[in-house]
């Protein structure tokens, strides 16, 4: 049985599967800050799993979302009801994209920042273990959010950390609240995100506390996806950029056991082919229950 470190993290199953075999049957792993950054920086994975059974979505939340922004129906919410509000949200948005488990690790935002603190590492090399995926969303590490830089070299750390043989094949390292148009293009990773245009509003939507007062993120995030697609080459229909961790950076962030840098460069894309499709699921037929 895992254990993570805080006595309120919380492991959840939309479709009610035990937390070891949700974890086990993991191929895509979304790491982030907060809730709803999934949702943004992570859809690609969400959207390639979604309502199939040999592959498998699971989204990891270091932090607690007590210092969350707070308008409208949610002014007078205290850290604490802020905290409650914000780990229902993300597991609406859970059972809407029909993830394998969401995993609410609930540290205090200062703790995932201090490099003092080995806690969040240590919890998402758990992680890493028990599911074992084969591509990782992170944050990028050229972020403006301090705590989203915070996370991705706690997972980066906590890959390194593993046995060769079990590294993920793929790390990104996706954008939440800007663009990465500042990266070469060939140091950029494009995901086609044409599918499921309104699966991918209603994930957005469940995060109403964050909405709510009007900063409507969830359109900017649409619209952002949708001027991607004529914009950028070579996304087709919809788009989103993700960059990889320290994008620009020529020193590979993690190697896999044959030593090949494995550091969000895709192979070259052919058209309108998904980048992560080749032999995804040829061995993992793993349906709990
Ligand atoms: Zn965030």
């Amino acid at each position: 049985m895992i254990t993570l470190s805080r006595e309120t993290a919380e492991i959840w199953t939309p479709d009610g599967c035990p937390v070891e075999e949700a974890l086990a049957r993991t191929t895509h792993l979304g790491v982030a800050a907060h809730q709803d950054d999934l949702e943004i920086m992570a859809v690609d994975g969400i959207l390639r799993t979604f309502q199939r059974q040999d592959t498998w979505f699971t989204g990891v939340v270091v932090s607690d979302g007590a210092g969350s922004p707070r308008d409208g129906l949610y002014r007078d919410h205290t850290d604490e009801g802020m905290r409650e509000v914000r780990r229902l949200e993300q597991k609406k948005a859970a059972l809407v994209g029909g993830y394998s488990a969401v995993v609410l690790l609930d540290h205090p935002s200062a703790a995932v920042k201090s490099a003092a603190d080995a806690a969040p590492e240590t919890d998402l090399r758990a992680l890493l273990e028990s599911t074992k995926p084969r591509v990782v969303y992170t944050h990028n590490l050229a972020d403006k959010h301090d705590t989203h830089v915070a996370v991705a070299l706690r997972t980066i750390a906590a890959i390194r950390g593993l046995p060769p043989e079990i590294r993920p094949e793929r790390l990104y390292g996706g954008e939440v609240w800007r663009d990465l148009d500042w990266l070469l293009d060939e140091d950029k990773v494009t995901f086609d995100l044409s599918a499921h245009e309104s699966l991918q509003a209603a994930l957005l939507s469940v995060f109403d506390s964050q909405i709510s007062g009007g900063k409507r993120y969830d359109l900017a995030t649409a619209g952002r996806r949708r001027a991607h697609a004529p914009l950028l080459q070579p996304a087709r229909g919809g788009g989103v950029a993700a960059g990889r961790p320290g994008g620009g950076h020529p020193r590979p962030l993690v190697r896999t056991q044959e030593g090949r840098p494995h550091n969000g460069h895709p192979p070259r894309r052919r058209s309108g082919s998904p980048l992560l499709r080749d032999g995804l699921g040829s061995e993992r037929s793993r349906h709990c229950g």
